[in-house]
């Protein structure tokens, strides 16, 4: 027997925003209305695993995946929960949103209506699955996005204070000399 809707796992999103045709790739987030910055924009759902278990995820899963310590993962485990878990946010070199803890998603400035919500993946992924080469056409584009960035001080100064918490700690660590 189907689960009723209130027992399936889901993400929350803002109602100012909605789901559409990405500028980027695939499906996108979009502002509906106008978006303060710091505003909260979607709470991540999903089931919490370790990296053995996300790797024998199917590709859909992984990809609605995101990383909330070196080792575990908040992510869609059969590929019926992707639409439902995953949050829609590509990734661009000139992001309009960032995280705040690990698992909410807020925005780093105003954002006006029609605007797509972009992040930056170093912000919260640390692990090799997420390495890629981007094409974003922003001023500053990386080129090949690596699960190394957050260790780039430029981006730390960039996105003080929206990175997910535990990469925030590794990079006090980090600095820590
Ligand atoms: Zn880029």
């Amino acid at each position: 027997m189907r689960s009723s809707t209130v027992k399936e796992i889901s993400s929350w999103f803002s109602p100012k925003v909605y789901i559409a045709k990405s500028t980027i790739e695939g499906e996108g987030l979009f502002a509906k209305d106008r978006i303060s910055k710091d505003e909260l924009i979607a709470v991540k759902a999903g089931h919490i695993v370790p990296g053995k278990v996300f790797y024998a995820l199917p590709e859909a899963c992984k990809h609605a995946g995101l990383q909330v310590a070196d080792d575990l993962f908040v992510v869609p485990i059969d590929e019926e929960e992707v639409p439902r878990v995953m949050n829609y946010i590509n990734h661009t070199c000139d992001p309009n949103v960032g995280l705040r803890g690990h698992l909410e998603t807020v925005a780093m400035r105003d954002i006006e209506p029609g605007e797509e919500l972009t992040g930056d993946y170093c912000i919260a992924y640390s692990n090799q699955f997420f390495q890629f080469t981007c094409n974003c056409g922003a001023a500053g584009c990386r080129k090949q996005i690596t699960s190394d960035d957050w260790k780039n001080p430029v981006l730390q100064k960039k996105y003080k204070g929206y990175f997910s918490q535990y990469l925030q700690m590794k990079i006090n660590q980090l600095n820590q000399v």
